[in-house]
């Protein structure tokens, strides 16, 4: 099968201007925010904030250190312990925030959509159109929870006694974040978190920290109390490890690297805090001959390129039947190879970006030379891009055949626009290859048949089927990992479970006749 040469990369598209909003925010000193306003870290560092589509510096955000974490979760802590989020307020005082937050993150679509587009590389439109609605929606999805967290009462004994339950907040909560969707990897975990009346600190990641920033300047306006969402800049194994580590934090919400969550677990052992997971995945997606296979193609074309590859339910791992496979990857390598690659702020929508960082681009590349080393084929892309993408950091929409199970492409989270297409023979073969992993996030079928597609979805063991679609998520849905990608589901009713703790009551009484 011949390579094709993708078609981006000829020339650099104009970027579209910045909004006012924007300018003012780039302008703005490093700070964090803490207790209602950007506050100064005590010594004053900074990081340089990059530009993953140009390489260039484009803001220097602040360098939280170990004190500066603790002034942040001493606002949550004392917002928390003086209940200016929970009793001050009632469940309807929280539902109102959290709408207004909701509408306010959708009124400043085109704030986020270029802030997560310069610091994140994703394409503005899909920030716009995609990230910022399903943001909001989360705040108006857990809005309606917070007047909704009933407890229960108990027939434990029959006289003399009354036993209820209610739902408490955990107290504070420590949310950290990837830069890979930085506006809605926050709302997934900061809407449930507030309407259960939690307060919070949250620490993005340190290449993504505009949006973040901005939407805690939101929840000011939307009338959520000084102190209840804070937001800390920084590096991991710093300001990430401090705020784990800190005794007065009683819960982590985290999504990220599977190495720094056994790494936040550890540290958990301490003082046995609650922690939550969202971790990577290598996604096995598979398609039968009987599917449309139209639907089928363009699925698992953006089930794996889908931003850059830079999903955790990447659908990476993909299985054609034999019968369709040689067909199938022909069309894959055409549509791969057609899709648009550029700057995040193109003003000619692109399909996809560049990946996050220089060091990112090098191991992506790296697993594609590992690919070939082992005997693979890379049908399409396979290279950085050159042309006048060549300062960013773009690799080219990668196909990759000719893989056998044990490969490292088959089996690592590559985080980059690669996947390995691999034929199979019948349902029993795919799903216990499918089933061959330490991950467990998401997994795709594509049949006609009813039987087929309850078989595998029955078989999988993942925590998301997807049945001739892909990618699909909603506030209302419970997502999370199975195995090594992850513990807990966020969304829906599940999250509510993460970021609340259930108090049991025995309420003893006499008969007053007696
Ligand atoms: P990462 O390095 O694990 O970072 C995630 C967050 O953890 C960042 O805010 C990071 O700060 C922080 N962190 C790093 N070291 C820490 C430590 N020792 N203690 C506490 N916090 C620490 O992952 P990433 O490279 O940003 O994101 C990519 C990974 O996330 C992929 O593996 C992907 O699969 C996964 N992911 C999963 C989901 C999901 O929903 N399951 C969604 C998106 C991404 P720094 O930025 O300073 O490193
Ligand atoms: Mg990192």
């Amino acid at each position: 099968m011949m390579s094709i040469d993708v078609r981006n990369g000829d020339h650099l598209p104009a970027t579209i201007s910045l909004d006012l909003e924007v300018q003012r925010i780039l302008g703005l000193p490093p700070k964090m925010f803490v207790n209602g306003a950007r506050t100064e870290t005590r010594r004053g560092a900074t990081l340089d904030v990059i530009n993953p589509s140009t390489g260039e510096a484009l803001w220097r955000a602040a360098e939280a250190d170990r004190d500066d974490v603790d002034v942040a979760v001493r606002s949550a802590r004392a917002a928390a312990d003086l209940g200016v989020w929970t009793v001050r307020m009632s469940p309807s005082d929280r539902q109102r925030c959290l709408w207004r937050l909701g509408d306010l993150i959708a009124r400043e679509a085109r704030v986020f959509g270029q802030l997560d587009a310069l610091d994140c590389g994703r394409p503005v439109s899909r920030v716009e159109l995609g990230d910022v609605p399903a943001s909001a929606e989360h705040f108006a999805y857990y809005a309606g929870w917070a007047t909704k967290l009933n407890g229960r009462t108990f027939p434990a004994d029959t006289r003399g006694m009354h036993v209820y339950s209610v739902r408490e907040p955990v107290g504070v909560v420590g949310l950290i974040t990837p830069w890979n969707y930085p506006l809605l990897m926050a709302a997934w975990k900061l809407a449930p978190a507030l309407a259960a009346g939690n307060c919070v600190v949250l620490k993005p990641a340190e290449q993504t920290p505009l949006s973040a920033l901005y939407l805690a300047e939101l929840a000011i306006e939307a009338g959520i109390p000084e102190g209840v969402f804070n937001v800390v800049t920084g590096i991991g194994a710093v300001a990430g490890a401090a705020l784990v580590e800190h005794p007065a934090v009683d819960k982590i919400g985290f999504t990220g690297s599977v190495d720094v969550a056994r790494s936040i677990v550890r540290a958990s052992a301490v003082d046995l805090k609650r922690v939550s997971l969202e971790l990577g995945g290598k996604s096995p997606n598979i398609v039968f001959a009987d599917a449309d296979l139209d639907l089928a193609l363009e699925g698992s074309l953006w089930a794996t390129m889908g931003n850059s590859g830079q999903s955790c339910t990447a659908g990476s791992r993909l299985y054609v039947q034999e019968g369709i496979y040689e067909e199938f990857v022909q069309a894959l390598v055409v549509r791969a190879s057609s899709l648009t690659v550029g700057a995040g702020l193109a003003s000619e929508a692109c399909d996809l970006g560049p990946l996050i960082t220089d060091r990112q681009m090098t191991r992506v590349l790296g697993w594609i030379d590992s690919a070939k080393s082992d005997g693979a084929t890379v049908v399409c892309g396979g290279q950085r891009m050159a042309g006048e993408n060549a300062q960013g950091f773009y690799v080219e929409p990668t196909v990759i055949t000719d893989v056998t199970d044990d490969l490292d492409v088959v089996k690592e989270e590559i985080f980059g626009p690669v996947m390995a297409v691999m034929p199979f023979r019948d349902c029993d073969e795919v799903i216990e290859r499918a089933n061959n992993s330490r991950f467990g996030l998401a997994a795709g079928v594509w049949s006609n048949d009813l039987s087929t597609v309850h078989e595998v979805a029955g078989r999988i063991r993942a925590g998301t089927i997807w049945v001739n679609t892909w990618g699909l998520t909603s506030p209302a849905v419970p997502f999370g990992g199975m195995k090594q990608s992850g513990k807990g589901r966020e969304m829906g009713e599940d999250a509510l479970d993460l970021y609340t703790e259930t108090k049991s009551i025995w309420m003893g009484w006499q008969n007053p006749s007696k």
